[in-house]
């Protein structure tokens, strides 16, 4: 059953700003969310939800959007619904100190199943996202444990750029890491490690000219 204790145990609320334990639906039920976090280490906190709670997932490499590409997923504690909009800094000592990105955020649809939660208990979920940077034919495979990997499955969206390199910033706010610890009071310098070098002028993905029709069961890729 879906419980925010461990989220609410390893967070003090007089010192973080982010939401606290409350469980709630979103509008959809089917709310997706991928927060870019540079805490320790730069990782990709991949969100879907289901139960009133936002099942998390921390992908050190992010997802890819090419098929061949197994991303590494550790399924960490359930974070509130709320926590989808939390754009900001952890202060440094803190669980998770440092700045979070919201990277994309949009819904998603379950594939072969109503029950997100019997499926994520069997160990296997294949999903289609309706993000902004994510879109299409998705899996989550438990492999071990907490251990899971994320897949692309190949369909129109599918791509070997990586895209978070192409899109590197908010999709809230258009902002980089650096910039948002900046506004936020944050570390801009240990930030500015997860933003790339150059940040590219084109801030989503790849998006088919106005008029041309999804191939959806093509790749694009070569
Ligand atoms: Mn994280």
């Amino acid at each position: 059953m879906a419980s925010l204790t461990e989220y609410k145990k390893k967070r003090k609320f007089d010192k973080t700003p982010e939401p606290g334990p409350k469980k709630k639906k979103s509008r959809t039920g089917r709310m997706f969310v991928v927060q870019k976090h540079r805490a320790t280490q730069l990782h990709y906190d991949f969100r879907l939800e289901a139960d009133g709670v936002l099942k998390s997932w921390a992908v050190p490499k992010g997802p890819s959007l090419d098929p061949s590409v197994k991303r590494l997923a550790m399924q960490v504690e359930d974070h509130p619904v709320d926590y989808a909009k939390f754009e900001g800094v952890i202060p440094e000592g803190e669980y998770g100190g440092g700045t979070v990105m919201v990277w994309d955020y949009g819904t998603y649809e379950p594939e072969e199943t109503d029950d997100v939660s019997a499926a994520l208990n069997k160990g296997e979920l294949k999903f289609t996202l309706n993000g902004d940077k994510l879109k299409g034919s998705w899996v989550l495979v438990r492999t071990r444990d907490r251990q899971w990997l994320l897949l692309k499955h190949r369909d129109y969206y599918t791509t070997n750029e990586e895209v978070t390199d192409l899109a590197p910033v908010s999709i809230l706010t258009r902002r980089t890491l650096a910039e948002i610890a900046e506004d936020e009071g944050g570390n801009i310098r240990k930030a500015s490690t997860g933003d790339p070098k150059k940040i590219p002028r084109r801030t989503g993905v790849k998006r088919r000219k106005k008029g041309a029709k999804a191939k959806v069961w093509h790749s694009r890729a070569g």
